[in-house]
Formats: structure tokens, sequence, C-alpha cells
């Protein structure tokens, strides 16, 4: 059998893992190669729409293969990477982050895609408050129409031709992140996705681990984003710094940057908030990712609206004066929404010491200037590491915001990654024959680390198991 991984060999996420038996070839995750598209692209250097694919086929940000891209995509001078049938089986995607599912839209209509139950739900939520786009899975433009996609929860069992997958769950900064046990006629591998032990939900990696030793896996694909940083600042701890800064911010009003799917997070926020007799005011998107994910059906815990407690921030728009055209679509749904109680700005800057505002995206940080924090309110950073060039310039730009309305900075953050440590110390439970690390910039520390085979992918280059 073999392996090619043409994304996430040697670079943090873009994974995109072919896996082929004599006579199946499935894609495990085909996400967005975030470190070389930022060689290439950024705010204001788009790929052009009509010619997406070969931008990104120019670029290497996707991969020359035949008989996977859609044919609606496929423009002029690509003709050669047509097929009569799709080239491969399906494509199994670990978790939501863009950085494993965020190209996936481009994969021909007739390759059958799985996802687990919530990813789909989340992925949902985020397109729907975007303008549609052929870079989107589900909400495309009436041209391409709704992508049909199968879901699974840990216990499924997914049969791809001679393959057979086992979807278990992991924890990881986004709900419904699942690793895979893989069994196929030759040999039996397990993929890790993105994981971590320190998380709230720490034993679902560990049920995940036990699992795969369980079924003496020979080969494993295991991410290593911080195989080179042992630190172990748990959820706990996030919780703990916050409570005591939110506590002793007398007077002042208290900015948290988050990201709007880390629910873990959003959650500790929430009860930092709470134990600090603040009341957490998350944005109108933020908002409506929470209301769909608590009608999603599905087995979380998902914070509920309530006044006094979690409520909604009600930005200006349009008129700047909130008239009721200001707002449509998901948005109108919202404000005009009885269940979702909402703050305007003077309710929050006559008061600024009884809230906690939780900023998800770049531009939610231009509000805080209609606030008025009190000097030094504090400002706190608390998202995930910064992945992609793009994060890094919005982090410096969120900064320069902070700076400019006297805000005091403070990063408190726990990662969505195993650390080194806890990464040696799976990978040893797990036992395998050989370790193929990905996900990660340090392969080689993998090597210095471990006992066992270290086999280090390169981009585009097969590996015979
Ligand atoms: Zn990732």
């Amino acid at each position: 059998m073999r392996l090619t991984l043409y994304g996430g060999a040697g670079e943090i996420g873009g994974n995109k893992i072919l896996l082929e038996t004599k006579s199946t070839r499935i894609f495990l995750d085909f996400g967005i190669r975030y470190s070389v598209r930022a060689m290439y692209f950024g705010a204001f250097l788009q790929p052009r729409r009509f010619s997406l694919l070969s931008d990104y086929l120019l670029t290497g940000i996707l991969p020359p293969v035949r008989g996977i891209y859609s044919r609606e995509l496929l423009g002029e001078g690509l003709d050669s990477l047509d097929s009569d049938a799709p080239a491969v089986d399906a494509c199994i995607i670990s978790h939501a982050h863009l950085d494993h599912s965020g190209h996936a839209s481009f994969l021909r209509e007739d390759i059958p895609l799985y996802m687990g139950e919530g990813a789909r739900v989340l992925i949902r939520a985020r397109e729907m408050v975007r303008n549609p786009s052929p870079e989107h899975l589900f909400n495309r433009g009436r041209s391409r129409g709704e992508r049909l996609c199968q879901t699974f929860r840990t216990g499924s069992r997914i049969t791809v031709g001679d393959i057979v997958l086992h979807p278990i769950h992991v924890d990881h900064s986004i709900p419904a992140a699942y690793g895979f046990i893989i069994e196929t006629p030759e040999k039996t591998l397990a993929y890790t996705g993105d994981f971590r032990l320190h998380g709230p939900m720490g034993w679902m990696s560990r049920e995940f681990i036990e699992a795969c030793g369980e079924k003496a896996v020979e080969a494993l694909l295991v991410e290593g984003t911080r195989v080179g940083d042992d630190k172990r600042f748990t959820e706990e701890d996030v919780r703990r710094e916050m409570t005591s800064l939110m506590s002793s911010s007398h007077g002042k009003m208290v900015a948290v940057v988050v990201g709007s799917l880390d629910f873990d997070r959003l959650k500790t926020v929430l009860e930092a908030s709470q134990a600090s007799g603040r009341t957490l005011v998350v944005s109108l998107h933020h908002a409506h990712i929470l209301k769909h994910l608590a009608g999603g059906g599905l087995r979380m815990d998902v914070p509920r609206m309530a006044e006094d407690v979690l409520m909604a921030y009600q930005k200006r728009r349009g008129s700047g004066k909130y008239e009721p055209a200001d707002y449509s679509g998901w948005m109108a749904e919202l404000v005009e929404d009885p269940t979702i109680p909402l703050l305007r700005d003077a309710d929050i800057s006559s008061r600024p010491d009884r809230y906690v505002l939780a900023l998800s995206r770049a531009e939610d940080i231009i509000e805080l200037a209609d606030l008025r924090p009190p000097p030094g309110s504090p400002f706190i950073l608390s998202t995930s590491e910064a992945h992609s060039e793009e994060q890094v310039l919005e982090q410096e730009k969120i900064l320069n915001w902070a700076t400019l309305l006297n805000m005091r900075f403070h990063h408190i953050h726990a990662s969505g990654h195993a650390s080194a440590g806890d990464l040696i110390e799976s990978i040893e439970r797990i036992n395998p024959e050989k370790v193929i690390p990905i996900h990660t910039e340090n392969p080689h520390l993998f090597r210095k680390n471990l006992q066992m085979e270290v086999e280090i992918p390169r981009t585009g280059e097969a590996l015979e198991l």
C-alpha cells in the first residue's frame, strides 16, 4: 500500500493524505496549505475567481492530481486533470478547521465526503454568515448546489472498497474532532488528526490512544505541531488566570479574543466571567454559531444565551442607527429572535465593569472604539497559535488597536495540540512499528525522541508501506 502527502508534510496544516491499496484510494483530509498560500496571496492579492483552481495549482497550494477536481472548476487548459471516473473513492474529514477541511470544496461531487455530525453543523453555520463562494463546501451559490456528505460519530464504521475506517473522538480546540483507525488488507494504520491530552475532554483522546493500542496499529500518522514545545498549560490554568484578572480589574471593561469555533475556550471565558460577577457578551456571528450548534441535535453541552449571563452584542450597521433595515438574512433573524438577549454600545459603555466582551473576528475590534473602555482595561488574546502568516498579520493589527485604545495586553491561552511530552507518551502507548510525523515543522525531532522507526514524508512523494 502507498501513502502520499499532498500537504501536511513538514508544515503545520494543509493535510491532504492519499492512501492507496490495490483497489481503493481515499484522501484523509483536504485542507488549506496556509503556509504556502501566504507566500502568494493575502488580503489584497487574491486568486482570481474565474481561475481559482489554476491559480492554486500554479502556486502549489493544490496538487496536480488527475480525476479529483470538480469539473465545474476545471477551467480552460486544465483538461489533462479531467477524467471520466473519479480517481479516488472517498475523502474523510477529521475536523472542521480549514487547514483540514477548507479545500474539500474543490473535489468532484461524485467523490463521497465523510465528516463528523458536529463538524457538518459547524461548517454549515460558518459558511452561512459569509457570501456564497466556490470555496464553500455547502454555501456554494446556486449554480453549484448543495454538496452531499455523509456523517459519522464514534463507533461508526466507514467502509470504502477494501478499507475500513473507525472514527474515534479526540480532544482538540474545536468540537467534533476525530482520529481514525484504518484497516486495510495489508496493514492497520491510525491517523490522529489534531489532538491534545491536556484539554477538558482529554479523556476522548485517551480513548482513541487506547483503541489504537488494542488494534495493534502498525503505522501511525501523528500530528506534531508542538513536538518542540513541552509547555503544559491547561484549560483549567486559563480559567484560573482569567478569573483572577477579571476579578481584580475593578472599574474596567474586559475584552477577550477567542475563536468562534473554540467552545471549550468560550465555556472557560463564560465561567471566568460568572465567577467575577460579569456578563459575557458575544458578537452576533458567535451567537449565530451557538444557536446552530444548540439546535443541531448534537451530544454537546452548548452554552445558552440568557439575560445577565451570556448576551449578544448588536453592533451598528448601515445607517448606524439600529434601523431594522440595517440587518438582513441570518443577522435579522437573530436580532428579531426574542430568545437572544441583546446589548448595544450605550448599555456597555455606561457600565463597562459589568461586562466581558468576546471578540471573535478581526472586525469586532473596531467596536471597542464605540465602547470606550476605561484606560488600562484588560485586553486578553486567547486564540490558537498563529499557524498562518495571515493570522500573524491580523494579530499585529489587533494589538495596534488595543494599544490605541489604552488597553492592557495579556496572552492567556492553552494550546489545541498535545505537548512534546504528551505526544511521545501517546506514541509509546500505541507502540506502532512505524511513525509518520505530519502537521509539524520539526519532524526530525520525532527521530530524536523515539526509539522506533520514524519515516519523514515529503510533499508529493509516495511512501510504500
Ligand atoms: Zn490542523
